[in-house]
């Protein structure tokens, strides 16, 4: 599940310019529109650049493809990251058969050093998938589960996903194209905001990020602010308000921030293809 962020391209990457996460992990690609936040998806547009060039990763464009050469990726990088699956297509796409779905749960299980975000605007398929294999707790820890939404028409994702069995519950509210209104926050441990970007970038009007960010601080839930948006991700900045909002789940602020210092101390934060 990839929206508006602009990443140098990469399906599988072990560092990303994403500001949330570490690094990517795509054993599906390709996806089809199920909303309005998906009009000008970015991994669409990347993916179809190569449509038809042979011997290319995206050769069949954004037809989705399950890739189960990558399944196990994660097992090999032994530094502990925080991993976005699918930054280029939705795990819970109807054509992704559960019994796929099942073999990325076993190896997020196994890696159990990473931190796995899963994110998804198939909420109700997300819902029932993760009740069905942890019927009896929530799922482990280390594997986020989240929903996107792009204003307050889809707040029945937000349902769901609290009707989960998710042990970390997040919302990627990104773009966010229209007002979000009041948002029931119990359950929900994170929330990650962000304007469109791209050629044809919608506007974010100020007072709808605020009204979430308000309703975060009122509930005590980590609120993250990711981008204004614009031509290019960073064509507006990140303040809100003067300030940046960089809030995690709470658990995991330290180990973050050491990861990240450990990264510049390494001088190679950068993203490249790892195909
Ligand atoms: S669900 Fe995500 S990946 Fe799929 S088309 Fe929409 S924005 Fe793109």
């Amino acid at each position: 599940m990839l929206r508006s962020v602009f990443v140098l391209g990469q399906y599988m990457a072990r560092t990303t310019a994403i500001e949330w996460t570490d690094a990517t992990w795509n054993p599906v690609t390709g996806c089809t529109k199920i909303s309005a936040g998906c009009d000008f998806c970015y991994a669409e547009r990347f993916s179809e650049r190569f449509r038809g060039v042979h011997g290319h990763p995206f050769e069949h464009g954004f037809d989705l493809r399950l890739r189960p050469e990558r399944l196990k990726q994660p097992l090999h990088w032994r530094e502990p990251r925080m991993i976005f699956v699918n930054s280029m297509s939705d795990l819970f796409h109807k054509r992704v058969p559960f019994d796929y779905v099942d073999r990325l749960f076993e190896t997020m299980e196994q890696a159990h050093w990473h931190q796995f975000q899963v994110l998804t605007k198939r909420s109700s398929r997300l819902r029932d998938y993760v009740n069905a294999r942890y019927p009896e707790a929530s799922a482990p820890s280390h594997i986020w589960l989240g929903i996107s939404a792009e204003d307050g028409t889809k707040k029945s994702r937000i349902r769901h996903l609290r009707q989960a069995n998710a042990g970390i519950r997040f919302l990627s509210i990104e773009p966010l194209i229209g007002p979000m209104g009041q948002i029931d926050l119990d359950g929900i441990h994170w929330v990650i905001v962000g304007g469109e970007s791209g050629p044809k970038a919608r506007s974010m009007q100020p007072e709808w990020a605020r009204e979430i960010r308000d309703q975060c601080k009122a509930a005590n839930v980590p609120f993250f602010f990711k981008q204004w948006g614009g031509l290019r991700p960073k064509s507006g900045g990140r303040d809100l308000d003067g300030r940046e909002w960089s809030e995690w789940p709470k658990l995991q602020r330290h180990r973050r921030a050491r990861r990240k210092q450990e990264t510049q101390d390494g001088g190679a934060a950068r993203d490249h293809l790892a195909a």
